[in-house]
This record gives C-alpha cells, sequence and structure tokens, in this order.
C-alpha cells in the first residue's frame, strides 16, 4: 500500500501503520471520499509531524590544485533547509558552486534526513551554461505523498530538477 500522507510504500500483511510518518490504518464505513474527508485531519498531522523531522541537502565536491592537475580533495554535506520551510517554497543556499559549463545535465547528489539518518538520492538538473557561479536550492511538494525537487539558478536563469518522490 502506498501512504496518502507521504508516500512511501508499506506491506499491510505486515504493518497497519506507515513505517515511515506513522499514519495508521482506519477502519471506516462508508465510500472513500467520504473516509478520506474524515481522515484528512489525521493525514495533515502525520505528513506535518513528518515534515518537522526532516532536513534536504546536498553533497558537494571540493577541488585541490596538486602541481597543477586538479584532484577531488573531498565532500561536504550542506544542509538546504528544514521540512517546514522547504514546503513553503524554494529555499537557496547561500553559497555558490562553480559549474560544469559542457554537460546537458548535472547529476546532484542529494540527502534526505530523517531522524538522524540519512538517504541518499541522485537528481538530474538541466544546466545553466552561463559563465556564472551558480546556487542550489530545494523545495517540498505535495502530491499523492511527499515529492522534492532541486533547483539551480544564476544571474541569467533558473532550472529545477523533475518532482521525485521522497520516500520509496
Ligand atoms: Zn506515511
Amino acid at each position: 500500500m502506498k501512504c496518502v500522507a507521504c508516500g512511501a510504500t508499506f506491506d499491510t500483511n505486515v504493518t497497519s501503520v506507515c513505517r515511515i510518518c506513522g499514519l495508521p490504518e482506519i477502519s471506516y464505513l462508508g465510500d472513500q471520499e467520504e473516509a478520506f474527508r474524515a481522515m484528512k485531519p489525521t493525514i495533515d498531522a502525520c505528513r506535518n509531524e513528518l515534515l518537522s523531522k526532516l532536513s534536504v541537502g546536498v553533497v558537494s565536491y571540493r577541488w585541490a590544485d596538486r602541481n597543477g592537475v586538479l584532484e577531488q580533495s573531498g565532500e561536504e554535506k550542506r544542509v538546504i533547509g528544514a521540512g517546514p520551510e522547504l514546503s513553503k517554497g524554494t529555499v537557496w543556499l547561500g553559497e555558490e558552486f562553480a559549474r560544469k559549463p559542457e554537460a546537458e545535465e548535472i547529476e546532484i547528489r542529494t540527502f534526505i534526513r530523517l531522524n538522524g539518518t540519512d538517504t541518499e538520492r541522485t537528481l538530474r538538473v538541466s544546466n545553466l551554461k552561463e559563465a556564472k557561479l551558480q546556487q542550489v536550492g530545494a523545495e517540498i511538494g505535495i502530491r499523492d505523498g511527499l515529492v522534492y525537487r532541486l533547483a539551480l539558478r544564476n544571474g541569467a536563469g533558473e532550472r529545477y530538477s523533475d518532482w521525485t518522490p521522497m520516500f520509496d
């Protein structure tokens, strides 16, 4: 079953409670629309509780000059924002990143941090080719569960990844 609050799938033979957001299975007499209306406060509460516990970030790479050759010298995780603020619109990291000039698309490693555990997912954003540093942003939406997308911007434009489910 796919959870209507967060979008995670779970096996109803094993558990009647969503493993991600805790939405319980509720027995209800009536049609689906009516049940959904009756359950909406519970669905919203589970989703908001989940949003308040999660944050989204990106993994960036550091490069260093080693005798004229650029070598990757490390990677860093940067939190873009917490669930509640990301669900109100795009939040941008203050820092600017170098662009990858030749690529049509950029693959960006993201992580969803929930209860101290990071789940990584790579999102693709079409490249801004103008020779400027760019900022990265993120946003959370509600589409049949929780979805998120990444954004890139510089003075010349703005690009977005596809909306992607946050939980499997
Ligand atoms: Zn759920």
